[in-house]
């Protein structure tokens, strides 16, 4: 008997509490957690810093509406754009509302309507963010699609170079496809795309919802690559678990959303904004960063020496990895699961590993150890 929806395959542990890497379930079982639910818990789970933030922010005001003025917001769309060239922010809920904001943001200001996305991307669930999402099984028995986009095979400048002209409003892509499959923008395509825009006036939008606040070993992923965002999405790593998203664009696209033009009532809550503000506050910290980037350059190095390299290959950027596997990978997520670590699959053949940017040296060790076991 169950009272809820059949649509999620939800795994069989009951976790009920967790510190730092380790949730533990209702046996008291412990388990590294390497998904951070889903690159949510950026920094680990119960953090000192936005429990005390999240705590002292309930005693003060939960709700106000976007009706009032909000210093708080104000202050964590300045850490968010500074020394970027990206201007404004608005608050929002989760990574699909930010993809929403962003395609009308888009559309509304160029006036024009086609959006350009790519094979494999996942934008969320909405129907604007379903329809920019390159997958056929998101969007089957929906019905028609959300019109005018276009996905395009990812990393293929020809087909970029054919599909690109004075029609097209937006382009839209994450820098590493990260429930596709940890796939990265090639540099030559990241030439290529900022090409397309220049010459055809089309705006970039980047989907950082995974890849930003650090994720990737710097905040935003865009900032290892030659592309230049005019919007940018976020949300999931930016509330350390607790939700908010937010939309990011450049100086020009102000007075695109003036007041009415959009909005949302829980957006930039007070409790959301308190704990985003010191989520930010931490990461964005150029030595954390730095560590994120060590920490990472070491998973890989022993995910390689320990790994039978003509089975696996290993990829993606910062503490966003992918072990590319040739064989179906969910055997392996439930005996992991089993002894102890628990990881995210994306696509088929493609283990995910997204620890809290918190995670330890010998955290990763252990978890190395248990993937060797499993994997060879
Ligand atoms: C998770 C995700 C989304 C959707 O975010 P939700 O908060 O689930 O709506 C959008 N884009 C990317 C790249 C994501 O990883």
């Amino acid at each position: 008997m169950t009272y809820l929806f059949n649509n999620y395959a939800r795994r069989a542990v009951h976790l009920v509490k967790g510190q730092g890497t380790v949730v533990t379930d209702d046996k008291g079982k412990d388990y590294l957690d390497f998904t951070s639910g889903i690159a949510v818990v950026s920094l680990g789970h119960a953090h000192p810093a936005i429990v005390k933030a999240l705590q002292e922010q309930s005693e003060k005001l939960w709700h106000i509406s976007n009706l009032f003025e909000s210093p708080e917001q104000e202050k964590l769309a300045e850490s968010l754009t500074k020394n970027t060239d990206l201007s404004y922010a608005l608050f929002c809920n989760s990574g699909a509302e930010a993809n929403e904001a962003a395609i009308k943001l888009a559309r509304k200001h160029t006036g024009k309507h086609h959006i350009l996305s790519f094979k494999q991307s996942f934008h969320g669930r909405t129907f604007g963010a379903m329809a920019a999402t390159g997958q056929d099984k998101i969007q089957q028995g929906f019905g028609p699609m959300l019109q005018s986009f276009e996905a395009l095979p990812f990393n293929d400048v020809k087909s970029l170079k054919q599909a690109t002209n004075d029609s097209v409003a937006a382009i839209m892509l994450e820098v590493i496809q990260a429930e596709g499959g940890v796939n990265s923008i090639e540099p030559a395509f990241a030439e290529a795309v900022m090409a397309a825009c220049n010459e055809h006036n089309i705006l970039l939008i980047i989907d950082e919802v995974q890849t930003g606040i650090g994720r990737t070993g710097t905040r935003y992923a865009y900032e290892q690559t030659a592309l230049k965002p005019d919007i940018v999405s976020l949300a999931k790593g930016l509330g350390g678990g607790f939700p908010i998203g937010a939309l990011l664009a450049g100086e020009e696209l102000f007075d695109t959303f003036g007041p009415g033009a959009h909005g949302t009532t829980f957006g930039g809550n007070p409790l959301a904004i308190s704990v985003a503000q010191t989520v930010v506050h931490h990461v964005f910290d150029p030595a954390f960063l730095q560590d994120v980037q060590e920490k990472s350059e070491y998973l890989k190095k022993q995910l390689q020496s320990e790994l039978p390299n003509d089975k696996y290959s290993i990829r993606g950027q910062g503490l966003l990895v992918g072990i590319h596997s040739n064989k179906e990978i969910a055997p392996f997520i439930q005996a992991a699961e089993k002894q102890g670590l628990l990881l995210v699959p994306a696509g088929t053949n493609v283990i995910r590993l997204l620890p809290p940017l918190t995670v330890s040296k010998e955290e990763i060790d252990q978890a190395v150890a248990i993937l060797k076991n499993i994997l060879t």
